[in-house]
């Protein structure tokens, strides 16, 4: 039995359905979690979602995400089946990792750096966002898709492809959001919401990052301090997609931005243009991601050495041309 037929027997077996997503959830993973649980929840499933962390506020116009619980509400529960999506490592998934070992977990993701720490694994890097996972999961269950639940879904796949411009954006890419764009899916709707909705003070935040900003070679780097998020009025989920913009520089092969939020909580965000596969850094920090997207993060560090560190590394391996 392959494991997606296993999974699909699985679900089919178990009533109590727990989903959870990451820490520092972006639009794959919410989108993910929503699209799952409320696709458990049409086939009569006894399905909660969670993520354990903050959901950016411009979410929660998406169907599901609302509804999505805390960890303080589901951490006495006995399911029969914990399903975790868009998750590299256990850590990823908060305070909900103490569950993991107690029951039947499935992984479901598209991180090469999974560590495969389900029972069962669904990891197949080869898909650009783990919401088409969910969306061909879903359909083999015999998911009925509405234009709100298709909305949702679609939101994974728009996002982890980068609005469809990213080098992972293939023909399933376009197959599967045009499907759900059949299915009542509001790509205009979704664009606005994400990429349209930012306050001023983010602006503002960006020009910090800006004037942090070092080029070296084909390499770029920033970073945000707690203060400047303070200053700025700021907070973590305000500089999302900062990093994209480095990157979009010309000749530019890698860029870095290093954020602090809160104090000495660190987070480092690797992104790459054409060769060198970044979750190779990540990874060496004790963090994971894409060849193209990654990232790792500390507490109780300092920023500029973290900053030093990663630096340092990043160049070992653009000098080096290791890939
Ligand atoms: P971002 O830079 O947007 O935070 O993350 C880019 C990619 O790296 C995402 O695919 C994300 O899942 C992964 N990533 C970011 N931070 C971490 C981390 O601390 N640990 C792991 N394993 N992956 C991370
Ligand atoms: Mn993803």
């Amino acid at each position: 039995m392959n494991k997606f037929t296993a999974i699909l027997s699985q679900i089919n077996e178990s009533q109590d359905i727990l989903v959870i997503g990451h820490v520092m959830p972006d639009g794959d993973d919410i989108s993910s979690v929503t699209s799952l649980t409320l696709g458990l929840r049409q086939l009569g499933k006894n399905c909660f979602g969670s993520i354990d962390y903050t959901i950016p506020e411009y979410y929660k116009v998406f169907a599901g995400v609302s509804e999505l619980r805390s960890y303080e509400d589901l951490c006495d529960l006995t399911p029969q089946l914990i399903i975790v999506v868009d998750s590299s490592s256990p850590d990823r998934v908060g305070r909900f990792q103490s569950m993991l070992p107690h029951h039947k977990t499935v992984v479901i993701d598209h991180h090469a750096t999974n560590t495969l720490f389900g029972d069962t694994n669904w990891v197949d890097a080869s898909y650009a966002a783990t919401a088409q996972m969910v969306y061909t999961l879903n359909k083999a269950l015999g998911v009925v898709y509405d234009s709100e639940l298709a909305t949702t879904n679609f939101v994974g796949i728009a996002t982890d492809s980068g609005f469809f411009r990213f080098s992972n954006t293939d023909e399933r890419v376009f197959k599967d959001a045009a499907e759900l764009v059949r299915f009542g899916a509001q790509p205009y709707f979704v664009a606005a919401t994400i990429l349209e909705n930012k306050r001023p003070e983010q602006m503002r935040l960006y020009c910090t990052m800006v004037s942090h900003m070092i080029l070296e070679d084909s390499l770029v780097y920033s970073w945000l301090s707690y203060e400047d998020y303070l200053q700025n009025d700021c907070v973590e989920d305000d500089s999302t997609g900062f990093v994209g913009e480095m990157r979009s520089l010309k000749d530019i092969e890698v860029a870095i931005l290093v954020t602090e939020f809160p104090k000495n909580e660190i987070h480092v965000s690797l992104r790459s243009k054409n060769w060198l596969d970044v979750s190779k850094i990540a990874s060496i920090l004790g963090g994971g991601g894409h060849a193209r997207a990654a990232g790792c993060s500390f507490k109780g560090a300092e920023l500029k050495n973290v900053l030093n560190e990663v630096v340092g590394l990043t160049k070992d391996f653009l000098q080096g041309g290791i890939k």
